[in-house]
């Protein structure tokens, strides 16, 4: 291993954005929760089951593409709807519909509550360059660079895959791990000499499915279980703990 807590041969780091860099995961959460519970208790009235923040989070949600994560989640409520168009506005009961409405109330809830780094990730990912490795930033969202931008910390990753480059390049998303490939290659590096580091259950997949050399799972919500049934290699409540073996949990 080496002092960043990687095995030997290790060359690039492959970063998740929200819940690895920056704390956005429970805001993302927050906006699919209110966008599924306004859609379920129009749908179902005053009894309707809502969105758990958690668990439905985790397992349908989490890491995937914004309009995969409304299929999947209301797949596993029995419910079907017409994909509409990218562009169909926030009330339109369409997956992309809903999708639209999810992004208009995160950004609403980004811009009111700022965005904060992990001061833990950001170090390490300044001595994962200091040791001369290759970094990259993995990330389904489509609002990645501006969030990086907001946090400065764009110039830390010699690339960028995001929902953006994602759909130029018609790459499909988490738990796929086309992503995650992109991003190595463009670094240059096989993906057995890449780590990948992620919070997601989709993200976990992605890592396995993709035969890279170290996956690292961040845990931030007490789903260690979880994330190592996925694939995880290692389990870390912070990137901190990395490479300090004696402070391991
Ligand atoms: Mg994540």
């Amino acid at each position: 291993m080496t002092k960043l807590g990687l095995p030997d041969g290790i060359q690039a780091c492959l970063f998740d954005l929200d819940g690895v860099i920056t704390k956005t995961a429970v805001v993302h959460a927050a906006a699919w929760k209110q966008t599924f519970d306004d859609f379920l208790r129009q749908r179902d009235g005053d009894g309707y089951r809502p969105f758990d923040e958690v668990s439905d989070y985790d397992e349908y949600v989490d890491g995937r593409p914004r309009a995969d994560g409304v299929r999947t989640f209301l797949g596993s409520r029995g419910i079907q709807l017409p994909e509409g168009d990218p562009d169909d506005p926030p009330d339109r009961g369409t997956v992309h519909g809903l999708g639209n409405r999810k992004n208009a109330l995160l950004l609403e809830l980004i811009r009111t509550r700022g965005v904060e780094a992990y001061d833990g990730t950001i170090r390490y990912v300044e001595a994962a360059r200091a040791e001369g490795l290759r970094t990259a930033v993995v990330s389904s969202s489509a609002n990645c660079r501006d969030v990086l931008k907001s946090i400065g910390a764009e110039h830390l990753f010699d690339v960028r895959i995001d929902g953006v480059v994602a759909a130029q390049r018609h790459l499909p998303g988490k738990p796929r791990p086309d992503t995650f490939l992109a991003a190595a290659q463009d670094l240059g590096v096989e993906a057995k000499a890449a780590a990948v580091f992620e919070d997601a259950l989709a993200g976990m997949d992605a890592g396995r499915s993709g035969h890279f050399g170290y996956v690292v799972g961040v845990d931030r919500v007490g789903q260690a279980d979880a994330l190592r049934a996925h694939g995880a290699d290692i389990v870390v409540r912070d990137l901190a703990e990395l490479g300090e073996p004696g402070e391991r949990p």
